[in-house]
């Protein structure tokens, strides 16, 4: 029998969260975050089954864009992140991508480039991340000789990206905007801007497209859920099963370093799940499990391979039991990956990025 250990990916789940993402923005048309390989989903299958749902895919690079169309996927591909250096635009060209420009460099690589035919770019700007793009008083400039190069670039956004349009408080965000709707309307631009949370909670920010990632995979981005956020279905579930039970007494340590302790007489289970599958080994005692749908929690450190989970008070769990680590249990019982990841001391998109390749994705 095959080690008890997959990453189940429910399409259909993917299609839903995606035409939420529609319905939170009905004049925008809506980009599929496809980068990290579909934030550990599987790029291709999450490609293939939102075309012809989205108008459009976006990669961080252009190795990403050329898995998808060696895959046969025709939808549009734009590189949130551009080119990394000139000599990529013929790449861009064949390809067919779109292009975020952020830097004066892929600028006059790109107006000093002969495209077979102009590439649909996207401007983008530092409105208070500092990060990737043009500071608001130089964005002008760009915009301008872009504009002046038909022949090179066609379908001009204004693309910008949120530090803090998760949080509850807005202060940050409203900055963020100010400076956006300023220059948006000195260019008379239209824009592209929100992300997840953006696009769930800052109708304000919803453009002539908008980008949502995690929210495709079912992770709520948002500091405090809303009435949308709720609605997202979980996409990946990390499935693993019991595949020893130990009975201790009270005082036992268990795991590495001895750490945890059995309480009271205890019944352990061992899980089929570690850190070299990418379970976060920050996951304290306590981080949530289901077992056969039922709550419980870990107990002790994860190790490479496995990890223990207390069943003292699931004695029908046993040798075979099915524990879901993040995901969606046969019972139907959910455990977000937004909660595990408070446990871990992390975000959503941590864990599902981090799932190792040795774990088999299947598809459904
Ligand atoms: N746009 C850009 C430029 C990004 O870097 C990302 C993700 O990091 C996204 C959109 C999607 O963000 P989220 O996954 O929070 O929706």
């Amino acid at each position: 029998m095959a080690r008890p250990l997959t990453a189940e990916i429910d399409l259909d789940a993917l299609r839903h969260n995606y035409r939420l993402a529609c319905e939170c923005s009905p004049e925008s048309r809506c980009v599929a975050v496809l980068k990290a390989d579909a934030y550990g989903h599987g790029a291709v299958a999450c490609a293939r089954a939102l075309e012809g749902l989205a108008p459009a895919f976006a990669v961080a690079c252009i190795e990403e864009a050329v898995t998808l169309r060696e895959a046969g996927i025709a939808t549009p591909i734009v590189l949130l992140e551009g080119i990394f250096s000139a000599d990529e635009l013929h790449r861009v060209d064949e390809l067919g991508l779109w292009m975020a420009v952020h830097s004066d460099w892929q600028l006059d690589a790109l107006l000093a480039h002969r495209p077979a035919r102009p590439i649909p770019v996207w401007l983008k700007v530092d409105s208070g991340m500092h990060r990737l793009g043009f500071p608001p008083e130089r964005a002008e400039a760009a915009w301008r000789r872009l504009q002046a190069a038909p022949d090179h670039a066609c379908d001009l956004q204004l693309m910008s990206h949120f530090a803090t349009a998760d949080l509850v408080e807005g202060a940050y965000f409203e900055a963020q905007m100010a400076r956006l709707t300023a220059l948006a309307e000195r260019l008379d631009a239209s824009l592209c801007l929100a992300n997840s949370p953006a696009t769930l909670a800052r109708p304000s920010a919803h453009g002539a497209w908008n980008r949502p990632g995690v929210m495709l995979y079912g992770s709520d981005p948002l500091e405090a859920a809303n009435a949308a956020s709720r609605r997202l279905a979980p996409v990946m579930t990390l499935r693993s099963a019991i595949i020893a039970v130990r009975e201790l007494p009270a005082g036992e340590p268990v795991g590495y370093g001895g750490r945890w302790v059995t309480p009271r007489p205890s019944r352990i289970g061992v899980v089929a799940a570690g850190y070299g599958d990418g379970y976060d080994r920050h996951a304290v005692d306590g981080t949530p499990v289901l077992v056969e749908g039922r709550r419980t929690r870990i107990a002790g450190k994860v190790s490479m391979d496995m990890l223990t989970v207390d069943l003292t008070d699931l004695p029908e769990a046993d040798i075979g039991s099915e524990v879901v680590l993040w995901g969606r249990a046969a019972t139907g019982e959910v455990l977000s990956v937004d909660e595990v990841a408070h446990h871990c001391d992390t975000i959503s998109y941590t864990l599902l990025t981090g799932v190792l390749p040795r774990v088999p994705r299947r598809y459904h």
